[in-house]
């Protein structure tokens, strides 16, 4: 049995003020929720106050991106020690990294294996484009980014499968159709590490999830939790989605 995680990647929203503004209002109905790990992944401004905060609470807290090397001459970049100073966990290969930022499969996989050295769980993201979903190679594309990705990594790290064109559009992946492309995912990663690890690395569906759609996508047999962007910024449904969630385990422990 999976313990699902639902993370809230922020992007580029909430100054410190309002960051902790938005944790003190969700914290008194998370933090001692059981069966789901909730993770916060605010901008890096957000990290040291918002630890602060979570202290004696079972959420945790996840940058969004970090840098491969441990320190230097890299203006504007996180080192991986920085991030496990007060996280658990780093969003790697997000699409917008890689598209605006030109991450790669290969960068992508220094920035896991530096993370895994510094003892940080990476979330590492892959999916199609809408092209290539309509091309019929969503498959092929997350094979690939797989592969290339988690070279000589080890399985301790979670997947996002974030098809790009599901990812703030509202135009969310269907529940099944998202589980098939997770299977496949797990397909690939059994290749890699071995069917008895890859049955427990958890797989993320993630892609306009929001607490009116959660309970599809978390009754599917290998979806684990979600990465979550813009209902992560509001309250009630993000404690909806991990509320959902917990009863989701609920069901299947009975
Ligand atoms: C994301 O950015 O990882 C994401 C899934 O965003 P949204 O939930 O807004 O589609």
């Amino acid at each position: 049995m999976r313990t699902p995680i639902i993370a809230g990647n922020w992007k580029m929203n909430k100054t410190v003020a309002e960051a902790r503004e938005l944790v003190a209002e969700m914290i008194p109905f998370l933090k001692d929720v059981q069966g789901v790990k909730t993770v916060f992944c605010p901008p890096a401004p957000s990290l040291l106050p918002i630890a602060a905060m979570l202290e004696g609470t079972d959420i945790d807290l996840g940058a969004q991106n970090m840098h491969w090397e441990s320190g230097g001459a890299y203006t504007g970049e996180l080192a991986p020690a920085m991030v496990s100073e007060f996280g658990e966990f780093v969003i790697l290969g997000h699409s917008e990294r890689r598209a605006y930022f030109g991450e790669t499969d290969e960068t992508v996989n220094k920035k896991i294996r530096a993370a895994q050295a510094n003892g940080l769980t990476p979330i590492v993201c892959v999916g199609e484009t809408l092209e290539e979903n309509k091309a019929n190679k969503t498959s092929e594309v997350v094979s690939r980014q797989i592969k290339a990705g988690l070279a000589d990594v080890s399985a301790a790290l979670v997947i996002a499968y974030e098809p790009i064109w599901a990812i703030g559009t509202g135009l969310a992946a269907t529940a099944e159709i998202a589980n098939d492309t997770i299977k496949t995912i797990r397909a690939v990663l059994a290749e890699l590490f071995g069917e008895e690890d890859a049955q427990k690395i958890r797989i993320l569906y993630g892609g306009s999830v929001k607490g009116s759609n959660a309970a599809e996508y978390f009754s599917q047999s290998d979806i684990d939790g979600a990465l979550v962007g813009g209902a992560a910024l509001k309250a009630d449904d993000f404690v909806k989605i991990i509320y959902v969630a917990r009863a989701e385990v609920m069901k299947s422990n009975a």
